[in-house]
């Protein structure tokens, strides 16, 4: 295989390889070498590789009517938006494509709460480390210079403060009066694997009930069962006011989702805001049938059970590892920080282990197993994780 791809613009440090099929948890190339996935598309394909179920429903729908617009009543679109509402607590869905639309949507929702309040320089507090996707407005709610970097000037109207640190977001609260909602992800994946502390979303949702901001969660990566509750904000037993969500939903079909509750539910109306392709009968079928799946072999609890395993096996194996700074994680969501650069470790885990893995923010490991594993292949993970950091390069 070529170095890189020459008719493609160069938006990916793409790897040299390409896999022709999946089955479950594991892929093979196109010279037929077997890889166990511990990415899982990135937190999408939590039912593994061509699950037939999801296969079953696209073909049929494919078979019946993919698109037909928004202009008209979309049964699947009304059976997901329920479905969804009724597992988060929200009361009305938008539907679009990804992850990043599912934020713009939510930022427009947070814009129309600012004009509903008069606030006519209006303000959503970010967090720094955070990732919420690359469109032009989620590119400046992102917590990464190197995301910003030549895409400046950035859409203004954030404001940013460190993540998990509920002292800063009061100091905020009692100096900065044009802000009218936060918008915050439960774990943050892309910065690395962190986990919110217990009692900060609970302090974060009285700050926003005391200031009258929209509690905005990006569930996009955690979401759909990834951290061993349906949404990553269960863990805190509280009600945002708005979430996202995209990645498994679709299960690698493309759908995106902004979920909103009580004001914020119905600040939309028609003119505001709109998608050609959101929620089309291909996509929220698709969806459909992700949650039905979840639903049935409980796929959120499977997700706790299993992240505990493999935490607790990458805790005990790594203990005292030179290198090793932090294993830590919720959920399928695990990440692993080393004292040092560890970008190679992808190409390593590949071609030594035979196991796909990402290294975020330079030097965490981090593994997105999808939620269908085996035991046994939780176990296999833990062991290729333990096998790659021992050997030497
Ligand atoms: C992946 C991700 C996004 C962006 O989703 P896209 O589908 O790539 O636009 C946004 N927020 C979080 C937390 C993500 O992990």
């Amino acid at each position: 295989m070529s170095a890189a791809p020459a008719y493609l613009m160069h938006t990916s440090a793409r790897q040299p390889v390409a896999f022709s099929r999946g089955q479950g948890a594991l892929l093979w190339d196109s010279h037929g070498v077997e890889y166990l996935d511990a990415i899982a598309g990135v937190a999408v394909t939590s039912l593994g590789h061509a699950n037939p179920e999801i296969a079953s429903a696209l073909a049929e729908q494919a078979d019946v009517l993919l698109h037909t617009t928004n202009m008209f009543r979309i049964p699947w679109q009304e059976q997901l938006g329920e479905r969804l509402c009724r597992l988060s607590g929200m009361e009305r869905a938008f539907f679009c494509n990804s992850g990043a639309e599912a934020n713009e949507a939510a930022l427009k929702l947070a814009r129309l709460h600012a004009t509903a309040r008069n606030v006519a320089q209006p303000q959503v507090l970010v967090m720094e480390n955070s990732f919420h996707g690359r469109t032009l407005a989620t590119l400046a709610a992102t917590g990464n210079p190197a995301v910003h970097r030549g895409f400046e000037p950035l859409m203004p109207g954030f404001i940013r403060v460190p993540y998990d640190d509920i002292e800063a977001v009061r100091q905020v609260a009692a100096n900065s009066p044009n802000v009218v909602a936060v918008l915050v992800e439960p774990v943050q994946g892309e910065g690395g694997v962190h986990p919110a502390s217990a009692g900060y979303l609970q302090a974060l949702r009285q700050l926003c009930d005391a200031h009258q901001w929209l509690m905005m969660i990006d569930e996009v990566q955690t979401g759909m069962g990834r951290t061993g509750t349906w949404f990553g904000f269960q863990h805190a037993g509280i009600e945002p006011d708005v979430i996202t969500l995209a990645k498994a939903l679709g299960n690698g079909f493309p759908i995106g989702a902004c979920l909103a509750r009580g004001k914020a539910a119905e600040l939309f109306s028609p003119g505001h805001h709109a998608s050609t392709f959101g929620g089309n009968p291909l996509a929220c079928r698709v969806g459909c049938t992700v949650v039905d799946i979840m639903q049935r072999d409980h796929l959120p609890q499977r997700a706790a059970v299993l992240g505990q395993r493999l935490l607790a096996a990458l805790q005990l194996a790594l203990a005292g590892h030179p290198e090793v700074v932090s294993v830590r994680g919720l959920g399928l969501m695990v990440g692993i920080e080393l004292n040092r650069p560890c970008a190679e470790l992808v190409d390593r885990a590949r071609d030594e282990q035979h196991l796909l893995i990402t290294v975020t923010r330079g030097t965490t490991v981090r593994l997105l197993p999808p939620l269908i594993c085996s035991e046994a292949q939780i176990d296999d993970i833990a062991s290729r994780v333990t096998r790659l950091l021992s050997s030497q390069a």
